[in-house]
């Protein structure tokens, strides 16, 4: 017997894109800013939660 088992391909591997729903607005109370449905964030530009703003060369001592 030679039978010769082939790689299977994996090229064909489709993925589906994320949406996270149509119509979602911006969680924030009273903001009724449209999100994109490819935009995994609950609020908008507006209101996005800011993480970790640079801060250059000054470090603010804690628990002095
Ligand atoms: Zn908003």
């Amino acid at each position: 017997m030679s039978e010769i088992v082939k790689g299977r391909s994996i090229k064909g591997v489709t993925r589906p894109s994320k949406e996270y729903g149509e119509g979602r607005v911006c969680a924030k109370p009273g903001c009724n800013t449209k999100l994109s449905r490819y935009n995994r964030r609950e609020y908008c530009h507006a209101h996005a939660p800011v993480r970790y703003p640079r801060v250059r060369g000054r470090v603010i001592p804690e628990g002095t």
